[in-house]
């Protein structure tokens, strides 16, 4: 019972985790003004704070019609597919290697891989780009050391109770 709680945590990880990769990935890309650091995020036609509730993926997004709710104006559908995109991507990817820690090692790498090709699609912010990719793959280390400890949790688990 304890191993489906964990795994649960997993993919609430994965969710959460989707939600910060708009901030740390999409900051990265070409026409992003904001630091990967910036604690806020704001709508990029009125530059009103964006409300926390307003920042929960995906559900966010269909509760308000992917519209920002200042301005009224259209949220691009890009952030949206974004966030499905790593929820469903790693959620899959560790279902077929069952949460393993091989599935953790193939989490980040998926994670990176991703950040890397998006970069090279959309290209990279024109200003500080270095600065910012270094506090990016920070960040990264503390984020997946968390996530890391989950597994290494499933795993002392599955070793005890098979
Ligand atoms: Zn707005």
């Amino acid at each position: 019972m304890f191993k489906y709680l964990v795994i649960a945590t997993i993919i609430l990880a994965f969710y959460v985790l989707s939600a910060y990769a708009t901030t740390d990935i999409i900051r990265l890309l070409k026409g992003s003004k904001t630091p990967v650091y910036a604690p806020d995020c704001y709508c990029d036609a009125c530059g009103n704070k964006i409300r926390l509730i307003d920042q929960i993926p995906i559900f966010a997004y269909l509760f308000n019609g992917g519209k920002c709710h200042h301005c009224k104006c259209k949220i691009p559908s890009f952030d949206f597919y974004f966030e499905i995109f790593f929820l469903l991507g790693l959620t899959v990817t560790n279902i077929l290697l069952r949460f393993s820690l091989i599935g953790f090692a193939a989490t980040v790498a998926e994670y990176e891989l991703a950040k890397l090709i998006f970069i090279i699609i959309k290209g990279k912010r024109e200003d500080s780009f270095a600065k910012n990719l270094l506090i990016s793959l920070l960040t990264n280390v503390l984020v997946f050391l968390l996530i890391g400890a989950l597994y290494v949790m499933l795993a002392i688990v599955r070793a005890k109770l098979g």
